[in-house]
């Protein structure tokens, strides 16, 4: 097994990551940047080490700068959560050629994946069912407007490097293409410093459903069923659940099957989720396979009782996943995760600043991950994400009704935050019936609000 972990990262996944260690007797070091002296997850961990200012570039961006926490501290492997270096294949490079465990896939399969249009075709040739658009990154405008002209419109231009919802340019016709063709290469250059976008057919009101991967260098992959992940703003997720209320038992076991042969064409070792969007006539298609733990993996914990972090050590470790072979992992109940972030309800606007008092709700099907305590001053640098609610019923109407009364009772005074905007979506009709769609939040959306 693994003896000292060292975890890239800040916040409330360093601290889940640091429950799973102590959990398997693996020592932890936390890393940090200047304005994170007072964070949690510097508490929790055995040993910490700062390594450098408040602004991500210069602390947990710096590579160098985490190599040398890891070699002073003596860790035998990095855990890079989720975000900062998760999917940079560089830096798990690095992680490897120093000797050291990089607990996530390989970087061959980082990068594979972290190429969306190389992805795009990998897993087409597998089988895998994708959206009709571009083989490769697009050459030309002319080349998007044939394209778009034989595939039809609306269109959605990509960039190849892409994530975090940037770097995407929808065009409803050919005079919205032209313009689109520039701006979305001139965004993905600045974003990503890679200016290469790929082109695909845009759904109108299409799920988001992803698939939870793993899998383990004995050449076994599963998954773990999946997470809806429609709710979204500005195409970043707000709340997940599990399971989908549009799966059948029978569309379940064939999306599963595609996402384990999307994982195995990249030869992928490790946790990963694969995304697909699906149609209101059950297709679907595949849009991205992220390379390392999620933000919403605890519902999938919640639904099937697997430790993902644990499994992701154990994988790292070369040991097989502890999960019993049968044909299918059993989905238990239902869960739901609302992601509390400090911002103004209706501008989006991050509030950073106090927490003057913070009240954590408790009782049975209520699992809170945070880094949050009453003093705590949560800095302006990083993501607004502050706490991850996560609630488990028997069924669905369990689960909203536990979200409910667990959103009623956590307290987070001081600041501004999503709690609200939670207890809204619980009571709008639609999503009470499951009719979702990645447009739902539009409605929640003030115009000039954005
Ligand atoms: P990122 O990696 O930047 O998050 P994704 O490719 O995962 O980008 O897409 C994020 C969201 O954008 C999806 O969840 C979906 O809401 C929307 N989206 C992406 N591609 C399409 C498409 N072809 N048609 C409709 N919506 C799309």
């Amino acid at each position: 097994m693994l003896r000292k972990v060292l975890i890239a990262n800040r916040g409330e996944i360093a601290v889940r990551i640091i429950q799973a260690c102590r959990e398997l007797g693996i020592s932890t070091v936390a890393v940090h940047s200047d304005a994170d002296r007072d964070c949690l997850h510097v508490e929790m961990a055995e040993e910490s080490v700062c390594i450098g200012g408040p602004y991500s570039n210069a602390s947990y961006l710096n590579i160098s700068s985490v190599i040398a926490a890891a070699e002073i501290t003596g860790a035998d492997a990095v855990h890079p959560g989720y975000g900062f270096l998760a999917e940079s294949a560089h830096f798990a490079e690095i992680v490897r050629d120093c000797g050291m465990t990089f607990i996530g896939p390989s970087p061959e399969a980082i990068r594979l994946m972290g190429n969306k249009s190389a992805a795009r075709a990998a897993v087409s040739a597998a089988g895998v069912p994708v959206l009709p658009g571009s083989k490769e990154a697009l050459q030309s405008r002319k080349e998007a407007l044939e394209l778009a002209e034989g595939i039809g419109y609306p269109v959605i231009l990509k960039a190849s490097a892409g994530g975090g919802g940037r770097g995407m340019r929808l065009a409803f016709d050919e005079r919205e293409l032209r313009g689109a063709f520039d701006t979305a290469r001139n965004e993905a250059e600045k974003a990503f410093g890679d200016p290469s976008v790929y082109l695909e057919k845009y759904l109108e009101r299409p799920r988001h459903i992803e698939f939870q991967i793993l899998a383990d260098g004995h050449g076994r992959v599963i998954h773990l069923g999946e997470r809806e992940c429609s709710i979204q703003r500005r195409h970043q997720k707000l709340l997940e659940e599990a399971p989908s209320a549009a799966l059948s038992p029978e569309l379940r076991a064939e999306m599963g099957r595609a996402a384990v042969a999307a994982a195995r064409a990249a030869r992928y070792v490790s946790a990963g989720t694969v995304e697909f969007l699906l149609g209101p006539d059950g297709s679907f298609h595949f849009m991205e396979m992220n390379t390392r733990i999620q933000v919403e993996h605890p519902v999938t914990e919640m639904v099937t009782g697997v430790d993902l972090v644990k499994e992701q050590l154990r994988i790292a470790a070369g040991e097989r996943m502890s999960l019993p072979p049968r044909r299918a992992v059993p989905i238990n109940g239902h869960a739901i995760e609302f992601r509390i972030n400090a911002e103004d309800p209706n501008t989006f606007a991050p509030s950073p600043g106090l927490v003057e008092r913070l009240v954590l709700p408790g009782g049975p099907g209520v699992r809170v991950d945070t880094h949050l305590y009453t003093g705590y001053r949560i800095p302006p640098y990083y993501d607004s994400l502050i706490a991850k609610l996560i609630v488990h019923g028997a069924d669905r109407a369990e689960a909203i009704a536990r979200g409910r009364r667990a959103l009623e009772m956590l307290r987070v005074e001081g600041i501004r935050t999503s709690i609200r905007l939670h207890l809204r979506i619980l009571e709008d009709r639609d999503f009470v019936d499951g009719r979702l769609d990645t447009h739902f939040m539009d409605r929640y959306l003030q115009p000039g609000g954005e």
